[in-house]
C-alpha cells in the first residue's frame, strides 16, 4: 500500500532523514499561506498515489505565494494522467515545501529483492530520472546490497556502497546515516519499499530528501491503522477503492459478466467457467463465509457500479453460508438497486431448497451445474 509523499516524509522525518519543510492542503487559499509562511520559494506537488508526477505538470517551481496558490487552484480537482498511470488520478490535496536548490540528484532505495529472498539498498548518482531507465541504460551506476537478515547492514560495507555509486565525498557520509535511518524506517514500519528519487544535494553540500515514496505491506496495515484511509485512496480504480472501504474482497478485471461467489477457490472457478463458455469476466469478487443479507446487497451493490456490466453470476456453494441468507441478499438489493441485466445463480448446499424457494418467481434464473449457469449468463448478456 503506497503512502502519499507528505506521509512518507512525516515517517522518515522521524528516523532523522532530513526532508524540505512544508505542509500539506485541500485547499488553495491555505496552500497560499503556507508558501507565504515558507517565504514565497516554494514547491507545489500534487499528492496523488502514483510516479512520474513531475513530468505530468504536478510538480511545480515558485517564487511568490500567490502564483504557488493560483497553481493549487488549478491543479486541485484535476486528472493528472502519467506515462505510469494512463487512466490518471484526480488531485484532491498538494503539498507545499520549501524550495530545494538542488546542485545534484541521487536515487536511494530500500526494498524488498524477491529473486535473492532479502532486502536490498539501491543506490545511485543517476538521481532525478526514472530507476528503471537508469537500469536499462547505466546499469553499472546502480549499486545494490543486499541487508543480512541477521546483522542488518555494517558501515564499512555502506561506506563501500556510497563510494562504488560514486557519491561525492561531502556526501558520503550523510548518505550513509540516511540509508542507516531508511533501513530502521523500513523494519519498524513494515514497508516493502522505501524510495529517495531525488535524493538533492544542495550547493553547500547538505543531502536532503526532495521526494519520498514508501509503500506498506497491506498484511501489517493492522499495525498502522493510521494509514487505513490512505489504503484506500491506493486502488486506482474507483470501484476497487470503494470495495475495500465495505470491507469487501473484489478486483476489476475488464470484462463485461459480473461474478459473485463464496469462498476465493469457487470464484476463480466461476472465471475459468466464464472463459470456457465463450464470456470475460468483469471482476473477481469474494462474498465470504457466512455471508448475510446485508453483506450480499453490498456485493451485489459493489459489481454494478462497473457500467460495462451486461450480466451477474452468481455462484454459491452453502457450506457456512446458508444460500437462503444469500438469496434474501440478492432480492434485497434488487429491490434497493434498478437491475436491467441478466442473472444467472449456480446455488448449492445448506438451505439450498429453502433458497430456491426465495428466488422463484424473481429475476434471478436458477441453473443445476456451474457450467450450465456460466452458458446461460454468456448467452443472456450477449442476447
Ligand atoms: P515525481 O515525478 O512523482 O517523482 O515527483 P518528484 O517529487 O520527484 O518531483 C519531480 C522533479 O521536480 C524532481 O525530479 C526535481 O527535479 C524537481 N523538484 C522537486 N522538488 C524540487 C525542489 O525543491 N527544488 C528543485 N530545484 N527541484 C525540485
Ligand atoms: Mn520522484
Amino acid at each position: 500500500m503506497k503512502l502519499h509523499e507528505y506521509q512518507s516524509k512525516e515517517l522518515l522525518s522521524k528516523y532523522g532523514v532530513p526532508v524540505p519543510a512544508g505542509d500539506v492542503t485541500t485547499d488553495p487559499a491555505e496552500a497560499r499561506s503556507i508558501a507565504e509562511r515558507l517565504g514565497g520559494n516554494v514547491v507545489v506537488k500534487a499528492q496523488v498515489l502514483m510516479g512520474g508526477r513531475g513530468k505530468a505538470g504536478g510538480v511545480k517551481l515558485f517564487t511568490n505565494a500567490a502564483d504557488a496558490g493560483n497553481f493549487a487552484k488549478d491543479l486541485i480537482g484535476t486528472r493528472l494522467i502519467s506515462n505510469q498511470n494512463p487512466t490518471g488520478m484526480v488531485v484532491d490535496k498538494v503539498l507545499v515545501a520549501e524550495t530545494i536548490d538542488i546542485a545534484q540528484e541521487f536515487y536511494v532505495a530500500v526494498l524488498l529483492d524477491r529473486n535473492i529472498q532479502k532486502n536490498i539498498v539501491m543506490i545511485s548518482a543517476e538521481g532525478g530520472m526514472e530507476i528503471e531507465d537508469v537500469a536499462v541504460e547505466k546499469p553499472e551506476a546502480i549499486v545494490r546490497i543486499p541487508i543480512d537478515p541477521a546483522w542488518g547492514l555494517c558501515d564499512f560495507e555502506l561506506r563501500k556502497a556510497v563510494k562504488d555509486a560514486k557519491i561525492p565525498r561531502a556526501a558520503q557520509g550523510q548518505m550513509v546515516a540516511m540509508i542507516k535511518a531508511l533501513a530502521k524506517a523500513y523494519v519498524e514500519a513494515d514497508a516493502d519499499m522505501i524510495e529517495i528519487n531525488p535524493c538533492a544535494l544542495t550547493p553547500d553540500n547538505k543531502l536532503i530528501a526532495a521526494d519520498a515514496k514508501v509503500s506498506i505491506d497491506e498484511n501489517a496495515l493492522f499495525r498502522h491503522k493510521q494509514y487505513a484511509a490512505t489504503s484506500a485512496d491506493s486502488a486506482d480504480d474507483p470501484i476497487e477503492a470503494e470495495a475495500q472501504k465495505r470491507g469487501i474482497a473484489y478486483v476489476s478485471l475488464g470484462g463485461d459478466i459480473g461474478i459473485m461467489g463464496n469462498g476465493a477457490g469457487l470464484v476463480m472457478q466461476s472465471l475459468d467457467e466464464i472463459n470456457a463458455a465463450g464470456g470475460r469476466p468483469a471482476n473477481f469478487l469474494d462474498v465470504g463465509g457466512g455471508a448475510q443479507a446485508d453483506r450480499v446487497r453490498n456485493c451485489v451493490e459493489i459489481i454494478l457500479m462497473d457500467t460495462k456490466v451486461k450480466g451477474l453470476f452468481i455462484n454459491i456453494f452453502g457450506g457456512i453460508t446458508r444460500v437462503d441468507e444469500v438469496a434474501k441478499g440478492v432480492l434485497a438489493a434488487l429491490d434497493q438497486i434498478e437491475v436491467n441485466i441478466p442473472i444467472v445463480a449456480r446455488i448449492e448446499g445448506t438451505a439450498v431448497e429453502e433458497g430456491r424457494k426465495i428466488l422463484e418467481g424473481s429475476k434471478v434464473q436458477a441453473a443445476a451445474t456451474v457450467q450450465e449457469a456460466a452458458k446461460m449468463i454468456v448467452a443472456l448478456a450477449h442476447a
